[in-house]
């Protein structure tokens, strides 16, 4: 932390200091409960985890702390702090408590649920992702009341925590639906997403959504010798191999019936940050499993590509012998899994019902196509970025963080469409991690420090937004 924590004008970061070891020990507490959501063998960790953050709540002072562990989904945890103005807005504030596996537990440096701190990096599954981020808030919440010396937030804050974001948030709307009356607010705070850099914090304002579905063809009941039938039949493999050859244009471009129409651009706000963004490409090469050269869609720039721009992607194919040596066969099928991520306003519904056609399209007679969609798929996100909301979120961040800060997005995908869609209110994103904090892998770590910042932008927002939403 730079700056005098004494400084009357800091009295958010004064606080955070003054709070930061008993931050750090709760967290450790937590993140060595192993809440691996996708794990049927972990349902008591998770139901640990929730009971955990709620009696942390409740230690904190939180008037109302719940665990909403009735219906199919995995606990999720919801607790209210009114503002002292029962006319002050209400802020929604999301996150999520269940984790990852962590397979190849072998590849960690240290064991993922014994939380080590090496220096400013406190390592442990869930450290980034999510529940140092959750938190983050906790201490938010409690620095902006200290630094207020106030019994009440400036705002109603409410935490909502869910324990299926892992599993892609299955039961979420059926969970906002059922508490429809808790959930109420004027803006939701998402806090699941990374800044772009360490040297570089910015304020995402997106996210892309996801649709995903394998596609089938079959040709006869069994194999066949190529010598007897090679030439005489459809061969199913190299019809897959058309149809994905056929799925991008000599530009990089998705060949979907309407894949662009819907496709919002970015503010010019937006493209002027990306642009002005730090970028090594040999840096995030490496950062990207090490590939050898970019590449996609003509006329756009890396982050463009992966931030604000769709695409159509090739996760796995399947088709025939693969086995040593050679077996002179035609199959009798094939298979390719395609996942697609989406851009504002595009909507899962419209690409698969936009892919059908596309197989159907390239099914040469003769063989049989099915396409098995895998998930509904997740709608992409944007934030307004001119709403003022956002304005505040960046002049908090800003003072967290001593320096301006820019816009950026993420490429990957997650329930903030659903968030908005369900409660009917704009979805603003405030992460303090980073991208090469090695979620869903081995050695997650969370950089300290930044969660540090986070927490004192998020208590400074709390006392910016009633005037800012007003
Ligand atoms: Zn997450």
């Amino acid at each position: 932390m730079s700056g005098d924590p004494e400084n009357p004008e800091h009295p958010e970061r004064a606080a955070v200091a003054a709070l930061a070891d008993d931050f750090l020990s709760d967290l450790r507490e937590w993140l060595a409960i192993p809440s691996i959501g996708v794990d049927p063998a972990h349902r008591g960790d998770v139901r640990e985890s929730a009971q955990w953050l709620a009696d942390a709540l409740r230690r904190d002072g939180w008037p109302e702390v719940q665990v909403w562990d009735a219906g199919p989904a995995l606990p999720a945890v919801y607790a209210c702090w009114p503002a002292e103005d029962p006319e002050a807005p209400t802020v929604l504030v999301y996150g999520h408590h269940d984790v990852q596996p962590v397979d190849p537990v072998e590849r960690w440096r240290h064991p993922p649920f014994e939380p080590t701190l090496v220096g400013e990096e406190l390592f442990g599954r869930g450290a980034s992702d999510d529940k140092g981020q959750v938190a983050m808030h906790l201490l938010g919440v409690k620095a902006h009341l200290a630094a207020r010396a106030a019994a009440n937030p400036a705002v109603t804050i409410k935490l909502f925590v869910e324990g299926e974001e892992e599993s892609g948030s299955p039961h979420l709307v059926p969970l906002l639906d059922d508490h429809r009356a808790d959930l109420a607010c004027d803006l939701v705070v998402f806090t699941d997403t990374p800044l772009y850099a360490r040297d570089a914090p910015t304020i995402c304002t997106g996210q892309r959504g996801v649709y995903g579905a394998e596609v089938v063809f079959t040709g006869g009941t069994s194999d066949v010798h190529s010598g007897r039938a090679g030439g005489g039949v459809p061969n199913p493999a190299t019809a897959i191999a058309r149809l994905v050859a056929a799925l991008h244009d000599d530009r990089g471009r998705v060949r979907l019936r309407d894949f662009y129409t819907d496709v919002v651009e970015p503010s010019a706000a937006e493209r002027a940050d990306y642009a002005a963004l730090p970028f090594d490409e040999d840096v995030w090469l490496a950062n990207s499993g090490g590939a050898q050269a970019v590449s996609g869609e003509e006329g756009w720039s890396t982050l463009a590509r992966v931030w604000v721009r769709p695409t159509a992607e090739v996760n796995g194919i399947h088709g025939g012998y693969t086995g040593p040596g050679l077996k002179t066969i035609v199959p009798a099928d094939a298979s390719v899994k395609l996942s697609f991520r989406l851009v504002p306003n595009q909507r899962p519904e419209q690409v698969a019902e936009a892919l059908r056609e596309f197989v159907a399209a390239h099914t040469p007679p003769g063989l049989h196509a099915e396409v098995i969609p895998l998930g509904d798929g997740a709608p992409p996100y944007a934030a307004d970025v001119a709403h003022p909301a956002v304005g505040a979120l960046k002049d908090a961040v800003e003072a967290a963080f001593d320096q301006p800060v820019r816009f950026s997005r993420t490429g990957g995908s997650g329930p903030a469409a659903i968030l908005h869609d369900r409660l009917g209110v704009p979805v603003v994103y405030l992460g303090a991690t980073l991208p090469d904090d090695h979620i869903h892998a081995p050695n997650e770590r969370v950089v300290v420090p930044l969660l540090l910042r986070g927490a004192e932008a998020a208590a400074r927002l709390w006392r910016l937004l009633p005037e800012r939403l007003s």
